[in-house]
């Protein structure tokens, strides 16, 4: 877009504005009561089984349906194994550890995701390295990732160094964002390229395949979130998964105070983590589970509704899965015209949405202008993402909205 047409564009920006609420309208109806980002739905066995946990007094981190959960994720994601733990970001932490990331060591985080990414690092005693993400998936761009690798990495010892902070970079953390599938292959032979392990922050992506093979399988080791917006919940919880053995008995190991088995005996071989998922909790999930599918159709149903009322809209793209994957559509988005990253357009858009009851919410705050983040090391290059952190508009995504649309 021409500056001169930019400029007869601030003079439209209402009409394109007033055109995008309609468009949600068209889908979503009148907006009478307050529509949410993403609502959780408690329609199937969820009392029964969470009633059978208080019944029976198994309500705590052991327990049969914790057990089942654990299964019922691996069945689902083709991971070899699963292990339950109280949220997301403990997941990723200790995914972390796992993975071998040791404090001082560098770990390569996006820039565009929920800041739980960076404080897992942060927690793991490491410095997240934030770097660019590509379109339309908004995942790391592989390609910018391998040659930036390229540029900075040095060996030395036997061990990746960054030469730039004379740090050891240990691992990649990929992000699916908003449930869509990042480039996971090539991102894959990226990280095998320069030798660093790669770690999947799965949290948005239950559901979500590349070319068949599920989101949170590519990696030595993935996150899983169940918070009360994702696409199923367990209130608070979250998920290891690894097809490795070992990996998923340390696993259970660390998060369970690193307890040696016995009978009576308290005694621990190494400093744990109370990260163990709660019954309770499990037995919500494993009601959910059962009705992820469903959740995934109507998600996608919904999607496309959007899809369609936006192709009539100018200057606006629906956010759509990438070729190749099916996605979640955890939470569904729009884009606004790169031209546009500039002007007031987003926050109008925001604005006018709230208050028609359409709860829609903009990208995250890029890491690295997070307080806590502002000196860590990225790249010089974060464009992509800076210009999706103005554009970017997520609509409300609950699965019930894509019920009864064809
Ligand atoms: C939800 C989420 C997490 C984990 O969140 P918890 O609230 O700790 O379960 C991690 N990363 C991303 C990208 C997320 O969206």
């Amino acid at each position: 877009m021409t500056t001169m047409a930019l400029q007869s564009e601030a003079f439209n920006r209402s009409a394109v504005a007033d055109a995008l609420v309609a468009a949600v309208r068209s889908v979503l109806g009148p907006g009478e009561k307050f529509i949410a980002l993403h609502e959780p739905e408690f329609a199937g066995r969820e009392w029964e089984y969470v009633k059978d946990c208080i019944d029976t007094g198994w309500v705590s981190s052991a327990g049969a349906y914790v057990d089942r959960f654990e299964r019922d994720l691996a069945a689902y994601t083709g991971a070899k194994h699963a292990v339950a733990v109280v949220n997301g970001t403990a997941a990723l932490h200790l995914a972390l550890v796992l993975a071998g990331v040791k404090p001082g060591n560098e770990v390569i985080v996006p820039t565009l995701t929920f800041v739980a990414t960076a404080n897992a690092v942060s927690q793991a005693g490491a410095v997240p390295h934030f770097v660019d993400i590509s379109m339309p998936a908004l995942g790391l761009d592989a390609e910018k990732l391998d040659q930036y690798l390229a540029d900075i990495l040095i060996d030395k010892d036997g061990q990746r160094i960054n030469r730039l902070t004379g740090r050891r970079m240990s691992a990649v953390v990929v992000m699916h964002t908003f449930g869509h599938p990042a480039e996971i292959e090539k991102l894959a032979a990226v990280c095998e390229r320069h030798g660093l392990l790669l770690v999947e922050d799965a949290a948005e992506s239950l559901g979500s395949t590349w070319h068949g093979k599920h989101c949170g399988t590519f990696g030595v080791v993935a996150a899983l979130s169940f918070n009360g917006n994702k696409v199923v919940t367990t209130g608070g919880g979250g998920a290891v998964l690894t097809s490795d053995e070992t990996l998923a008995r340390r696993a259970k190991h660390l998060s369970t105070t690193a307890k040696l088995p016995h009978p009576w005996l308290y005694s621990h071989d190494e400093v744990g983590f109370n990260y163990r998922m709660p019954n309770l909790n499990a037995a919500l999930g494993c009601a959910q589970l059962e009705r992820l599918d469903g959740f995934v159709e109507e998600k996608r149903r919904l999607a496309a509704a959007y899809e369609a009322a936006f192709a009539k809209v100018g200057h606006v793209q629906f956010l759509r899965e990438p070729e190749g994957s099916r996605s979640n559509y955890w939470l569904t988005a729009i884009r606004l015209d790169d031209a546009l990253a500039d002007t007031s357009l987003r926050d109008d858009v925001l604005t006018l949405l709230n208050k028609a009851n359409y709860m829609a919410r903009p990208a995250w705050t890029l890491m690295h202008r997070l307080a806590p983040y502002a000196t860590a090391p990225r790249m010089a290059d974060l464009s992509v993402a800076e210009v999706v952190e103005r554009t970017l508009v997520n609509l409300p995504s609950s699965p019930r909205l894509g019920r009864g649309i064809d």
